[in-house]
């Protein structure tokens, strides 16, 4: 039987990866604009990481993840997002402790702690467009800020890339999950309800209404959903701490000119979350919409323990990402004509062809040789599957002469050149 990729999974075959390059060259030029570094952690990790930061009543803990057991026994997870693993590991590296006033990381570099990731991430989901088990994200982390301005900046940069990559003004959902304390009021008063028609819950929500209320409202149960219809929102229990923070997210919003929408029903998967929560949904995706989601996590480096530092952050969708460009008619920029074909034309040719393309490899341009002997018809023929300013032929005549010939592919002009001299003539009429 023929061998497959998994179900869920997909090659990323060369008439796609430019896209993905793409993403991911914007990414760096953008978030480094703003401060932030690179950070790359590994695809595993004990899967206690994930069941303590995420929450065990998610979806995500409870039935996406891929867990099993390495040789020693031990239980490891495939990460299924981002954010824990890159909050481990700045607890391990001590770059959140405090010497004073500052982190180590400030101490070190003098900024906010602020990282950009860019991965695979393993999730047990059921495939469809736009959803698969495994894909990858391009996350955003920012540590050691509880200010709301914190919050709004990273919004704005995430429509900043998102701009940068050819979309219009995108428009951000936005909504507040309040502080711990507001939190657990809202909980409370779940909880309450909850016991009250503890008969009429289906299995799951009787579970959660024990263990973490807020996640009933996840239930895709219709006749849990008709249940909690009319049950108070979150907003309802908001502190005066809450309030403020949310507000003053909301104008620094407007300030900065990024467009938002309130969104009272969005929680998000994940429990960490307090305060701020956003998501970025672009158009031409079919049901899948979200590219983007995020939002403030205070509470999460503790719990994980490190040190109390508050945090924000983000993650987009890069497969996502390639639909929506495609769907909106953005277009790879087109690449220019710099590289260059090198063809021997007779057999005996072959290692004089094969020593200049070396030479002009090793001069920065890009370089194609491709082993066989190839007539002028056939060269040009081959020319044509690439992005080829220059052609350089050795043929035997040349070979005896100790020449080749460099045929500018544009104009189809054509001169001949000593073999010595191949490298610094092509090197002075094209840009490497
Ligand atoms: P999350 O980590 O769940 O907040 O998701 C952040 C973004 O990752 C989403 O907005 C999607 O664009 C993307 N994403 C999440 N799950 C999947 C999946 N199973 N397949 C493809 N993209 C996903």
């Amino acid at each position: 039987m023929a061998l497959k990729a998994p179900r869920g999974t997909k090659d990323i075959l060369p008439d796609e990866t430019p896209w993905f390059q793409m993403l991911e060259e914007t990414a760096r030029r953008v978030f480094q604009r703003y401060g932030y570094q690179e950070i790359r952690t590994p695809m595993f990790e004990s899967t206690e990481l994930f069941t303590r930061s995420i929450g065990e009543e998610t979806d995500i803990v409870s039935k996406e993840m891929y867990t099993f057991p390495d040789r020693k026994g031990r239980s490891l997870t495939l990460r299924p997002e981002g954010t824990a693993p890159v909050v481990r590991a700045l607890i391990q590296a001590n770059l959140l402790k405090r010497q004073g006033e500052q982190t180590l990381y400030q101490v070190k570099y003098g900024t906010p702690a602020k990282f950009y990731y860019m991965g695979s991430m393993f999730r047990y989901e059921r495939p469809q467009a736009g959803r698969q088990r495994q894909f990858h994200q391009t996350g955003i982390e920012f540590f050691g800020c509880s200010s709301p301005l914190a919050d709004a900046e990273l919004i704005a940069m995430l429509s900043d890339y998102l701009q940068a990559l050819g979309f219009k003004k995108p428009t951000t959902k936005l909504n507040t999950l309040g502080n711990m304390f507001s939190r657990k009021g809202y909980n409370d008063d779940l909880r309450n309800r909850l016991a009250a028609m503890k008969d009429k819950l289906c299995n799951d929500c009787t579970r959660r209404a024990d263990v973490n209320p807020l996640r009933v409202l996840d239930c895709k149960n219709p006749n849990c959903q008709a249940l909690f219809a009319d049950f108070p929102v979150l907003k309802d229990f908001l502190d005066e701490e809450s309030r403020t923070h949310y507000e003053t997210v909301c104008a620094a919003l407007d300030d900065f000119g990024v467009v938002y929408e309130e969104s009272s029903n969005l929680v998000r998967g994940f429990d960490y979350y307090t305060h701020t929560v956003f998501e970025t949904c672009l158009e031409g995706l079919g049901s899948q919409d979200a590219v983007l989601g995020g939002g403030r996590y205070d509470g999460l480096v503790e719990e994980l323990g490190g040190p109390s530092t508050p945090a924000v952050g983000a993650a987009f969708g890069m497969e996502r990402l390639v639909m929506a460009m495609k769907a909106c008619g953005i277009a790879l920029p087109s690449a220019s004509a710099e590289g260059i074909v090198v063809v021997g034309m007779t057999e005996k040719c072959l290692p004089a062809a094969a020593k200049i393309a070396q030479d002009l490899r090793l001069k920065g341009f890009s370089t194609r040789f491709d082993f066989r002997a190839m007539g002028m018809k056939a060269a040009l023929k081959t020319a044509t599957k690439g992005n080829f300013g220059r052609m350089v032929l050795i043929g035997d005549d040349e070979l005896e002469q100790g020449i080749a010939t460099v045929k500018n592919l544009e104009n189809r002009e054509q001169e001949a050149v000593a073999l010595t001299d191949v490298a610094a003539k092509v090197c002075g009429s094209l840009s490497v």
